[in-house]
């Protein structure tokens, strides 16, 4: 059975991408002879990339598993697939999704249900068979879990890394806002879209944080590169063996909720305890809104992806419906009546899969009238409860005078789960520097039941949501995430990530915090 991971090859003599290889070639021409100087050598150099279907990369159609871009070829590369192939990297091929990004299983799109390779463990559980390899970023996490390819390059909304690299036992990465381009990334939600990577181990993920990051004159958003990576690879080549002396580790008692299996949570507190042994100190912290996190996402994801998608008009990318066109006053179209707005309708009714379409009409009437942008606007506010609830955790929140204070008094209690306080009593008041949860409530649910509840009609279908809770309000937050394999689940035999989540701009401190516990 085929996994379904990739959705086409990029042709390697695309404009473009292959610029820097025809720098490389010419000075190799010269036999080493000429007054050229020789490349730099690079990490990546010859590393083989998968791409995720959504970031434009000239010599592959670019179809975000969309029908709605059938036929698109791009004509540029994506800023972060431009400087993978300038330093040597070589693209390979296009990886399978959910369309637009919308979905977690990996099932929603033109080219068809995605695959894990893994599979339970035990005769009958495993005739009941495959797993769901997890998404949005599915066939990128599936062509690295195959051995195929060295690593992929994957986008990260509400979790579309960190969710497939968990399910697959990968390495998930997910930078803070801003800090690798979208410049070529097909929007989603803008304001929560990052770009990630799926790796084997965190010493390639910094890797490929350290060649792709930094402004972006084609993106507004993007900001400074951190010049700390240089050294943290410096450190993750030599290999030093890993403490974690000095380390806080926050465990929000808020995601020990009911949905957690309960593989999942052993796996959790035995990676507390690991923590501890390396020096670490766990204790708990309160995330007071992270319930509401889920809901406030998919409330601002889809207000922002029905704006976004509104260019699928029939115009300007492939799909034309049956009555592509637009006049230049935007009026009637055609001899029969047609309007502009009649050909885009058209477009997008036959362009879009069930599941986008609920997405923009859930997001179209959160933003709609008077009375429905309260949704929007509620959303929004517990969009900035959720980053509050973080800067408060990390101690990023800048103090107000006199009382709040706190105090810097370190808790030692020993919080390992069990002994965590639900509802945030008694929560640290000391900073923490990384906090650590489950990446997913369960391991990889069989791809059939997925594919049974995945009709957006159905009511089961919004359960699929449930998987995004732990992911949603570091994206929320704009914040680094990383899911690290941490073993199989006792029960299913399948692999369980544990989420770092670090604070705003800390990409360097949870990378070097996330090889420790690897
Ligand atoms: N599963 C989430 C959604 O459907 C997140 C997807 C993503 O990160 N692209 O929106």
């Amino acid at each position: 059975r085929s996994l379904n991971a990739f959705v086409g090859g990029i042709l390697p003599s695309a404009a473009g991408a292959a610029a820097a290889s025809d720098a490389r070639r010419a000075a190799a021409a010269d036999g080493g002879g000429g007054d050229r100087a020789p490349p730099p050598s690079s990490p990546v150099d010859g590393a083989v990339v998968a791409v995720k279907d959504n970031l434009v990369v000239p010599g592959a159609p670019t179809t975000a598993s969309s029908r709605a871009l059938r036929g698109y070829e791009p004509p540029m590369i994506a800023t972060v697939a431009d400087r993978l192939a300038r330093v040597g990297a070589v693209l390979l091929a296009k990886t399978n999704m959910d369309e637009f990004g919308m979905g977690s299983h990996g099932v929603h799109g033109v080219h068809g249900a995605c695959v894990s390779p893994w599979m339970a463990r035990g005769q009958e559980e495993t005739l009941r068979g495959p797993r769901c390899a997890g998404g949005s970023s599915a066939g990128a996490a599936v062509a690295v879990a195959a051995g195929v390819v060295h690593a992929s390059v994957g986008s990260d909304t509400g979790g579309s890394v960190r969710l497939p690299a968990a399910y697959n036992g990968l390495v998930g990465y997910k930078p803070s806002y801003g800090v690798v381009s979208r410049w070529g990334l097909v929007p989603y939600c803008a304001s929560l879209d990052t770009v990630g990577f799926i790796t084997r181990d965190v010493a390639d993920a910094a890797t490929l944080l350290d060649i792709t990051q930094g402004i972006d004159p084609l993106d507004a958003t993007s900001v400074d590169a951190d010049p700390r990576t240089t050294r943290l690879l410096r450190s993750l080549g030599s290999r030093p063996s890993f403490h974690m002396r000095g380390w806080r580790v926050g465990v929000p008692a808020e995601y020990d909720a009911c949905e957690v299996s309960d593989e999942v949570r052993r796996a959790w507190s035995a990676t507390l305890r690991a923590c501890e042994d390396l020096g670490a100190i766990v204790c708990a912290v309160s995330l007071p809104h992270t319930r509401a996190a889920l809901a406030a996402y998919y409330t601002i994801a889809p207000a922002e992806a029905s704006s976004n998608l509104a260019r699928y008009d029939g115009v300007r990318f492939g799909f034309g419906g049956s009555r592509g066109g637009l006049s230049d006053d935007g009026g009637i179209l055609s001899d029969d009546g047609i309007t502009s707005a009649d050909a885009a309708s058209d477009a997008r009714g036959k362009g879009f899969g069930a599941e986008v379409k609920r997405r923009v009409m859930v997001g179209t009437y959160a933003l709609g009238t008077e009375i429905t942008s309260a949704y929007f606007e509620r959303a929004m506010r517990v969009r900035a409860l959720v980053a509050d609830d973080f800067a408060e955790a990390f101690g990023t929140k800048p103090r107000r005078g006199g009382g709040g204070g706190g105090g810097g008094g370190v808790d030692r209690r020993n919080l390992l789960l069990g002994a965590v306080a639900p509802g945030g009593v008694g929560a640290a008041p000391a900073p923490v520097d990384v906090i650590l949860t489950p990446t997913t409530p369960t391991t990889a649910p069989l791809l059939r039941d997925v594919l049974a509840t995945s009709v957006p009609r159905s009511r089961a279908s919004t359960a699929a949501f449930a998987a995004d809770v732990m992911t949603v309000p570091a994206s929320l937050a704009g914040l680094p995430a990383i899911s690290v394999p941490v073993g199989l689940g006792a029960d299913t035999g399948l692999p369980i990530g544990m989420q770092l989540i670090g604070a705003a701009r800390g990409d360097v401190g949870l990378l070097t915090f996330a090889a420790a516990l690897e």
